[in-house]
This record gives C-alpha cells, sequence and structure tokens, in this order.
C-alpha cells in the first residue's frame, strides 16, 4: 500500500468532520441532536451514510436489525471480513462525534483505500450500528448485540416513551421483528472488528496525546444500597440516640471514593445518586439509598473492589446500628481487547510518529458485544475538555487527520499480515508499550 501524503489525510479528516456536522442536522430535536432507533431520522441518516458509503466504492445494505453496511470487497468472495465502525444514534442533546466519527473514519478509510485500489484479502466492511446509547427502548447495544447473535427476543416488548413497542417500531420503519434473529454473524467468516471512538474522557487531553490505543473496555456492577435506621425528631433526640441514616451513607460515600483511589489500574466508583427519607430538615433520617457504580478492567480488579467496599458498609452499618440493604441492578463482564490489533494499531502508531498510549475504556461500547464472536480492538481520539453527551462535544481537526492516517497504516499491517508477507518495524515505541 503507498503512503499517503499528509494532504490527502488531511483532506479526508476534515471531510470526516463535516459529514459528522452534516449527520447532526439530521435529528429529532430542535436546536439539539437527537437519533433514535428506529425513527425517521434513523432511516434519513443510514441513507445518507449509505450514499458516503457507495462514493466510497462500497456496496451497501441494511440488515434485519436496521445497522447501515456498506463493503469494500475482495477479490475473493469467500475472504473473513474485517469489520469497522461505530454507532449513528445519539443521546438526546448529543454532540456531534460520538460514534459518528468512528463511522465516518471507517468511510473514509474505505475510500482510501478504494482510491488507491488496495487489494484486499478480506472484505473490509463498514458498519454503522443502529442503536448503542438505547435512548428509546432503555435497552442498550441494540445493534451489536443482534450482530453477536445476543438479541434479546424480550427487548421486542419494549416499549418508548408513547406506548410504541420495539415490534410495532420496526414493522414501521420495514423491518421484520420476526427476523431480527437474522442480523447474526457467522463467527467463522470474521476477521475482526476495530472501532475508533472519541475518548469522551480527559485523560489523552491531560497527557497530550492525540491518540489512544484501547487496553479493555471496563466491566461494571451497580447497585442501590439502603441504610435503614430510625426516623426521628431533630430536635428532641439527643446525638447519643440517633440511628441516622444519612449520616452513615455520608461516611459510606467517602469509603467509596477511598476504596477506588487506593486501586492502582483505573477501577472507578461513584456515588451519584441519593435518597433520604422522609427527607425534610427537621426529621432525622431514616433510610437513605444510594447509587453505587464501580468499574474496572478486569473482573478480578472490580470484584475485590466491591468486596472492599461491601465490607465498609457492613462496618458503618453495625457501628451505628442500622441495617443494609443490597440491591444489584446491572453487571457487565469486562472485555479485554485483542493483544494482535493492539499491536498492530500500537506499530500503526509508530510508523506515523505517534507515542503510543494505553488506555482502558471506562465507557461501554458496540466493541463488548462484538467481543463475544471475534477479536476486538479500539482507538481513541482526544476529547476536548473531556466532554461528551454534550452539545460542546468536539474534536481536534489535527487529532482526526491523525487517527486517520494510523488506521490507514493499520489496515496496511493488516492486509500484510492476512497475507503473510508481514515483517514487523523494530521500532523501539512498540517494544517498550508491547513490554
Ligand atoms: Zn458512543
Amino acid at each position: 500500500m503507498n503512503v499517503l501524503d499528509p494532504h490527502t489525510i488531511t483532506r479526508h479528516g476534515k471531510r470526516a468532520i463535516e459529514r459528522c456536522l452534516a449527520l447532526s442536522r439530521i435529528s429529532e430535536m430542535d436546536g439539539g441532536i437527537l437519533r433514535q432507533y428506529l425513527t425517521v431520522k434513523h432511516a434519513e441518516a443510514n441513507q445518507q451514510a449509505a450514499r458516503w458509503m457507495q462514493q466510497a466504492g462500497m456496496t451497501t445494505w441494511q440488515d434485519e436489525v436496521g445497522n447501515q453496511w456498506g463493503r469494500l470487497a475482495s477479490s475473493d468472495p469467500a475472504a473473513k471480513r474485517l469489520i469497522v465502525g461505530s454507532h449513528l444514534d445519539t443521546v438526546p442533546n448529543a454532540g456531534a462525534y460520538d460514534g459518528i466519527l468512528g463511522v465516518m473514519l471507517a468511510i473514509e478509510l474505505a475510500d482510501l483505500a478504494h482510491q488507491q485500489s488496495v487489494e484486499l484479502p478480506f472484505h473490509l466492511d463498514v458498519v454503522g450500528f443502529c442503536d448503542e446509547e438505547g435512548t428509546r427502548f432503555g435497552a442498550t447495544l441494540i445493534g451489536s448485540k443482534a450482530l453477536a447473535g445476543d438479541f434479546n427476543a424480550n427487548w421486542l416488548e419494549l416499549t418508548d416513551e408513547h406506548g410504541t413497542t420495539m415490534a410495532d417500531a420496526m414493522t414501521v420503519f420495514g423491518l421484520d421483528p420476526l427476523k431480527v434473529q437474522d442480523a447474526a454473524l457467522d463467527p467463522t467468516e470474521l476477521l475482526a472488528y476495530w472501532e475508533t471512538h472519541i475518548e469522551q474522557g480527559p485523560v489523552l487531553e491531560a497527557q497530550q496525546q492525540a491518540i489512544g490505543v484501547v487496553t479493555a473496555i471496563a466491566g461494571a456492577k451497580r447497585a442501590l444500597v439502603s441504610f435503614k435506621g430510625r426516623a426521628g425528631h431533630s430536635g428532641t433526640t439527643p446525638m447519643h440516640m440517633r440511628q441516622d441514616s444519612l449520616v452513615a451513607a455520608a461516611e459510606f460515600i467517602c469509603k467509596v471514593e477511598q476504596s477506588a483511589a487506593q486501586c492502582s489500574n483505573s477501577q472507578v466508583a461513584t456515588v451519584g445518586y441519593i435518597d433520604a427519607k422522609p427527607g425534610a430538615v427537621n426529621v432525622i433520617a431514616g433510610k437513605t439509598t444510594l447509587s453505587l457504580d464501580v468499574r474496572a478492567q478486569q473482573d478480578s480488579e472490580l470484584d475485590q473492589l466491591l468486596h472492599s467496599i461491601e465490607h465498609h458498609a457492613q462496618a458503618i452499618a453495625e457501628q451505628r446500628n442500622l441495617t443494609l440493604e443490597w440491591q444489584w441492578t446491572h453487571a457487565a463482564a469486562a472485555v479485554a481487547c485483542d493483544q494482535h490489533i493492539m499491536q498492530t494499531f500500537m506499530e500503526a502508531c509508530a510508523r506515523n510518529d505517534e507515542s503510543i498510549a494505553l488506555l482502558p475504556s471506562g465507557a461501554g461500547h458496540d466493541a463488548m458485544a462484538i467481543a463475544t464472536k471475534c477479536p476486538v480492538g479500539m482507538l481513541f481520539v482526544r476529547s476536548p475538555g473531556g466532554v461528551s453527551h454534550h452539545p460542546s462535544e468536539t474534536v481536534v481537526e489535527e487529532d482526526v487527520a491523525r487517527v486517520l492516517a494510523v488506521m490507514y497504516s493499520a489496515l496496511a499491517i493488516q492486509i500484510a499480515k492476512t497475507q503473510e508477507t508481514y515483517e514487523p518495524v523494530t521500532h523501539d515505541d512498540v517494544a517498550l508499550a508491547a513490554g
């Protein structure tokens, strides 16, 4: 594959950004961005993405769950599939880049390969997932889970805020709810899945890095934790006779923060919600419920941290003569990114004189769903201010061109690896990062 001149890369990077902005105008919201699953705007976005895919030399189709696809075909019809993409749906009042940028960059990658008449030993399949955020029906990763064969048939009965079921919305959209399972991929056809995404956090910016190679997508567990004591009059109950659930909760929140801060591998723990009952200025809180969200790169680390947090909760409850209740609300296992893909990405960074930053993803992504069927790898692009899920979410124009250059090099490396003509470049950075 030819080395591309910087002007070409800059032009394509710029166009990826322009297209994100163009898609942001396909919105259900006045004055903001919202694109939900199975809406008219979802259909419009798919059609627009399909036009751009066709201009990049791809054949296009929409699958049974509503994901948009484009293929730059290998001359070998039986070749495996390298899938590159992200999601096209958004949260309410979203930014223009979360998910979308990954799809637009995948199209630019295919366009570059097409223009260079690159001989592909695999099909280069670009996917725009239909629903990652779960905004309309509450279930997340619908598009990627359908590909993984993990679409839950019960989801068809989920309703949106107007009472429309997912099954009915599918029919209106032109899909057959009885055929959703047909969107599942055949794992024997798959080579890998690559996803480029904005970081949505402040780490790369703090490290003055444009690009990061993702090591793992963090696993998460969530619970509602309740301390139960006794409500009482704030004026008449002496301090030593109280069973104050809110003070216990305050103590617990500090322990949650300390426990995660003492961990050494990017573990995080958050209390983001608190509800004190009865909730009056002159009443001691009898019951306080708070949310707990804990994430870690490895399940064992997650369990360790949770164990420590549970231990603190128990000790606080005992000391204050309260009862403690746990209600588990969510669990997702950690997903490791594939070592070989990480190596490919690191070498692609090195070839473009990018220093290598390795980091975990604290947020969930489509890659986690696909990881049950094939190796996955992710690249992160710096998020200025760490801002995401907000209209001021943005990217640095130069960063986008730089990550596109890395993706193009990664494609060249992957082609060589597949053709078994690959010769590793010995590069200090690669060796260092790999070690
Ligand atoms: Zn996203």
